[in-house]
């Protein structure tokens, strides 16, 4: 102790004494209490170096906290903050290496003590880490700190992953797996939960979408199962509606297919100290051991919903490559690729008039992300009918027929093939027969020519095993033949798909499934006269067919052209009115497909150039009321009265009752006994001044009308 106290002066006196008091976990905190306690002794070791009991300041705010960082450490920071600025004269602690159990933490604390003539004390001694013994002795500590927290991990985790990497290690089972008594895994005895477990895995096969396997759940009004973990209820079963999460959770889950796995995940912390799983590749997994207990689907349908995840994560990624199958009409979403620079092209709408919904095709991405129009647009509506079509003939039963035949020949030779693999496997063996009856027959004392023979034995061994392996692989490969029934099951399918396709019950993605059958993908180029599209098929082969350009909107609502002839000949006699009446009755229609009207005949007309009525009659001669009544020395009003009477010829132009007046006439013998009364005194006082002209003008109106 006199050693130590004489580290103790009057300057460390002066300044306060910290004791730095901390328990990992809440579980110490409430467990450990014998642990506390001897930190809280240490109070008394600084009493007894001489520090009033007032100037010993107690920093136990970080109960709870783990010491592997000082980030979230806030009693560690005022700690250090107290020793730089001075104040602390000595820090206490227990095993005072534990103040910080991250090495930098410590070593900053260290430093941070010596500049400030800081002593530091535990349970083994008091320090001063301003003498180089110190502080070696200090930093030692330190490192053994770390070394030991390190031993202790690695000592629980080498048990536990040992255990892991056979099999053994009991971890928490999904819903629908359960421990049986003897500590298997096996299915859940609730058939109840069984059922839907198996009902999602076929959803999902059947749609190959987890949201749509989560929609088919809503719209079944099908809930899910869940087991409550802790609490009073530990062990039951609850029910909730079906999430999308949890789909992937399932569909991602390994133990389904009823393989063990450990290790699928790692947790890595970032510089700012945040923690994030994150997910390893397979192979990097600690363990995985299919077959390992009962699952409900096979490792390979496992493979299989793995693969259509990771395609369908694709369609929102980088390349839209054919994401799942949606309800819209465009039959070769995600199947289409342009022509001209190779980029995937995605699906667009437009709403023609009679509100069917049109796909278009467009090649936008690079247009998008660089600000320029699009690679090329086109319309969808003719390449989805080509294709369709082109798939569906390709599909007849004759063509399936052919290909039958050809499978069967396959077969035939297959079977060739294998009687001649056969044979070598015989020679092979009949080889390793013949060594080993030579090695047989050797006097065993002739030691060099038996060790000679032996290893010929054993080679024409190798040779046979070798020969026997190529052959049953290659037997397997050839295995892969259809069956009668298999065969008649295809014949019917294929009579049978036209009335499925054309059916229109049948749901547009049920179509486009179909078509993700048999075509692998779709790269068209739109010239200006025509589109042409490269259609490739699994087997390798493709197909070139060419679609002719898409009206444009203008030239789909013309009207035919034997209908314009008609209007044309129509209006040499007829007006407006009665020309739309005709081709109504008819049953002849505009260009939309709406009868005629008088105004939409009159626009027709007009952009066609077509003359109306009117326009004929007046290159013939006739006359409007204004020139007649000119003409005549009347008013227009006289002539239409005129007119009425019948006393002037004209031609009705239109429905409203006007008229074109044929040339040459003269007014009426007997004008001025036309009615007149009160309503009309002026154009009477008109009348009477005409009056008095009237014979000479008259008679030379009529000349010059005559003329
Ligand atoms: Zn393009």
């Amino acid at each position: 102790m006199s050693e130590n106290s004489s580290k103790v002066t009057a300057d460390h006196l002066r300044r306060d004494a910290y004791l730095y008091v901390r328990q990992s976990t809440l579980y110490q905190v409430a467990n450990n209490t014998e642990s506390a306690r001897r930190q809280y002794d240490l109070r008394g070791r600084a009493v007894a170096l001489g520090w009033p009991t007032d100037k010993v300041i107690v920093i136990d705010i970080d109960q709870g906290h783990s010491g592997a960082s000082a980030a979230d450490r806030e009693g560690f920071q005022r700690l250090v903050a107290e020793v730089s600025l001075g104040r602390a004269g000595i820090v206490l602690g227990l095993e005072c290496s534990r103040l910080a159990r991250n090495n930098a933490d410590w070593h900053a604390l260290l430093r941070l003590c010596a500049f400030n003539n800081t002593l530091i004390c535990d349970e083994d001694g008091l320090y001063d880490p301003a003498t180089i013994n110190d502080r070696l002795l200090l930093g030692l500590k330190g490192t053994m700190s770390e070394a030991e927290l390190h031993f202790i991990r690695a000592r629980l985790q080498g048990g536990l992953l040992a255990k892991a990497a056979r099999g053994e290690l009991a971890v928490r089972l999904p819903i629908g797996l359960v421990y049986d008594p003897a500590g298997n895994v096996a299915l859940d005895p609730d058939s109840g939960v069984r059922s839907v477990i198996a009902r999602l895995f076929n959803t999902f096969e059947a749609t190959g979408s987890a949201t749509a396997t989560v929609k088919a759940f809503a719209a079944e009004e099908l809930r899910f199962p869940a087991r409550h973990l802790t609490g009073p209820h530990a062990g039951e079963l609850y029910w909730v509606p079906l999430r999308h999460d949890r789909v992937l959770f399932m569909l991602h889950n390994p133990r389904y297919a009823g393989a063990y796995f450990y290790g699928r995940r790692r947790q890595v912390t970032d510089a700012a100290g945040n923690h994030r799983t994150i997910v390893k590749p397979r192979q990097e997994w600690t363990t995985l051991i299919p077959g390992a207990h009962p699952g409900y689907i096979s490792w390979e349908q496992f493979e299989t919903n793995q693969a259509t995840l990771s395609a369908n994560a694709a369609a929102r990624g980088e390349d839209r490559k054919a994401g799942p199958a949606r309800e819209g009409p465009a039959l070769l979403q995600g199947l289409v690729v342009c022509g001209k620079c190779g980029r995937r092209m995605t699906v667009r709408y437009h709403r023609r008039c009679n509100a069917t919904l049109v796909p278009d095709y467009a090649c936008q991405r690079e247009g998008i992300a660089t600000g320029t129009p699009p690679c090329q647009t086109t319309s969808g509506a003719g390449i989805d009918a080509a294709v369709a079509d082109l798939v569906l003939q390709s599909l007849t039963p004759l063509a399936l027929e052919t290909a039958l035949a050809v499978t069967a020949e396959l077969v035939q030779r297959a079977a060739e093939a294998d009687r001649i693999r056969a044979t070598s496997v015989e020679r092979a063996r009949y080889a390793a027969d013949a060594a080993r009856r030579r090695y047989l027959a050797v006097d065993p004392t002739n030691r060099l020519v038996a060790e000679s023979l032996e290893a010929d034995w054993n080679h024409k061994l190798r040779e046979l095993t070798d020969t026997q392996d190529d052959y049953d692989r290659a037997s397997q490969q050839d295995a892969a033949t259809l069956n009668d029934q298999q065969q008649q099951r295809i014949r019917t399918l294929a009579a049978d798909l036209p009335a499925l396709w054309h059916d229109p019950a049948t749901p547009m993605r049920e179509r486009k499934r179909l078509i993700r059958l048999l075509v692998t993908d779709v790269t068209l180029i739109r010239s200006s006269e025509h589109i042409t599209a490269h259609v490739r098929l699994p087997g390798g082969q493709h197909h070139t067919l060419t679609v002719p350009l898409p009206l444009r909107a203008w030239e789909a609502h013309t009207t035919a052209q034997t209908t314009i002839v008609l209007i044309d000949q129509l209006l040499a006699e007829h007006t407006y009115d009665e020309t739309a009446a005709i081709l109504n009755a008819q049953g002849l229609t505009s260009g939309w497909g709406k009868p005629f009207t008088v105004p939409s005949l009159t626009q027709l007309c007009r952009a066609r150039n077509i003359p109306s009525l009117r326009d004929r009659l007046k290159d013939a001669g006739m006359l409007t009321v204004d020139e007649i009544a000119d003409e005549l020395g009347v008013t227009p009003a006289t002539i239409k009265r005129w007119q009425r009477r019948g006393t002037l010829t004209g031609r009705r132009i239109d429905g409203r009752r006007e008229h074109l007046y044929h040339p040459g006439q003269t007014r009426p013998a007997d004008h001025r006994n036309t009615r007149n009364d009160a309503g009309t005194r002026t154009v009477g006082g008109t009348c009477h001044h005409e009056n008095n002209t009237e014979s000479g003008k008259n008679a030379a109106t009529s000349q010059g009308g005559a003329v």
